[in-house]
């Protein structure tokens, strides 16, 4: 399997070589070359599979022979450590429980697919490393430290601005030790963002083979396919369509749910669901896309003014309006409404969601209205601790530590604090 860029102006490259990468030289998102279907004995059997199975048939054609078989499939045992569990919260509507794993959002399970595919890629290589450079808002930082770490030939250096990041966040992140160094920017996101750029296109830096750990690098994106077909393969006997919404922010997650759409899942339709940042809904009213700055929120995750991966979806849809009508829609919510979402589900139905989680709860309300019946799927995309400061206030509620979050409540905070992108490049040296 060969991987174009979307800019369309560097050479075709193999998994490995996208992986290694993240970005093509042409600063295009890389794309599979072909998406070729699942035969219909797959979807027949999905009951039957193992959820390691339907990993392993799922992203196969993606690796091609980048990775012999034994290998990937020791790979996918790694990543899928922990359960995807579907909760009906009410009739008919279910939370995609994403948030099992060590860092308690979904973003393990792409952090720990691709961490486990570089270290593969280094095996050989005793004495040059790789680097990943990646500048987090809160959960991207600790779900890549955590499935990065002790990860042989790797090197892991976050960027989190500080004080802006959650107490637990902050802990994920600079607790660990080992491969992985915290750098606390006296800054913003966007400066912490602004020096990874940098270091990217520093000529001087080169030789430190660096790389990026977002959702634009494929072995981040593309394992999230999997618990869609979980969902799927849960949910089949109840013969009804089904449609699925995804908090979205940079929507890595949803285009990965359209990507298994694309082999053959039935999902009936998909809801992208966001909050104030609404790029991708009013570009779905006039075929405008036309990004603005992010806008605070308490769905935090989702702040984002210029999604990375949509670029990914308008080539699915060939970036046309009336393909994208057929099953893809995306809603806009406000603090308020979300804050309303949160109380009335767990008043009516004593589920605590937090505000991701929320906001694709009223995405797929807001979608199911104009259909028949339907199965409704929301991903809850982080565990309620995560959120604490905003969850306990709204619902009045104290919440239990997780096993998970305890174990670095205990640990010792160690970062190094910088303040230019000289002293991102002297560290880095
Ligand atoms: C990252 C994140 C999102 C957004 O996911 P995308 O793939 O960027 O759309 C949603 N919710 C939570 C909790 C996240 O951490």
């Amino acid at each position: 399997m060969k991987y174009y860029s979307l800019n369309k102006n560097a050479s075709k490259v193999s998994f490995k070589e996208a992986v290694i990468q993240g970005l093509a030289p042409d600063k295009g998102l890389y794309f599979p070359e072909n998406i070729i279907p699942l035969d219909g004995d797959f979807f027949k059997n999905i009951e039957n599979l193992s959820n390691e199975t339907i990993a392993l048939e799922t992203i196969k054609q993606f690796v091609g022979d980048a990775i012999p078989e034994t290998v990937l499939k020791q790979i996918i045992a790694e990543t899928l450590c922990f359960d995807f569990p579907l909760v009906e919260v009410e009739k008919n509507i279910y939370s995609l429980e994403l948030f099992h794993g060590p860092t308690m959002a979904f973003k393990d399970v792409g952090a720990r697919f691709m961490a486990r595919c570089l270290a593969y890629f280094n095996k050989d290589k005793a004495d040059s490393k790789n680097t990943v450079l990646v500048a987090t808002s809160g959960d991207t930082g600790g779900a890549v430290a955590s499935g990065f770490l002790g990860v042989a030939g790797v090197d892991v250096v976050i960027l989190y601005p500080s004080g802006k990041v959650s107490d637990i966040q902050e802990r994920q992140l600079t607790t660990l030790g080992q491969n992985i160094t915290a750098l606390e920017v006296d800054g913003v996101f966007d400066d912490c963002q602004d020096m990874v750029k940098k270091a990217f296109l520093d000529e001087d830096l080169h030789h430190k083979n660096l790389t990026s750990a977002n959702s634009i690098n494929i072995a981040r994106w593309l394992p999230q396919m999997f618990y869609f077909f979980f969902a799927y393969k849960a949910l089949k006997k109840y013969n009804l369509p089904i449609t699925v919404s995804c908090p979205s922010g940079n929507f890595g997650n949803i285009c990965a749910g359209i990507m298994a759409k694309r082999l053959g899942l039935p999902i009936a339709h998909f809801v992208a669901s966001t909050n104030v940042n609404d790029t991708v809904p009013r570009f779905l009213e006039d075929g405008n896309y036309d990004p603005k700055p992010s806008k605070a929120t308490i769905s935090n995750a989702m702040d984002v003014g210029n999604p990375s991966n949509f670029i990914r979806i308008q080539e699915l849809y060939h970036n046309d309006l009336g393909e994208f009508e057929k099953d893809f829609s995306s809603f806009t919510f406000s603090d308020d409404a979300t804050t309303a979402a949160m109380k009335a589900i767990y008043k009516t139905n004593g589920y605590i969601a937090e505000p991701h989680g929320a906001v694709g709860y009223l995405g797929l309300k807001k979608q199911l209205k104009t259909v028949d019946e339907n199965i409704g799927i929301f991903l809850e995309t982080a565990h309620p601790i995560k959120f604490l400061d905003i969850v306990e206030p709204i619902l009045g509620v104290t919440l239990a530590v997780p096993q998970q979050i305890e174990s670095v409540l205990g640990k010792e905070k160690k970062s190094l604090k910088i303040g230019s992108y000289a002293e991102l490049k002297d560290f880095l040296r």
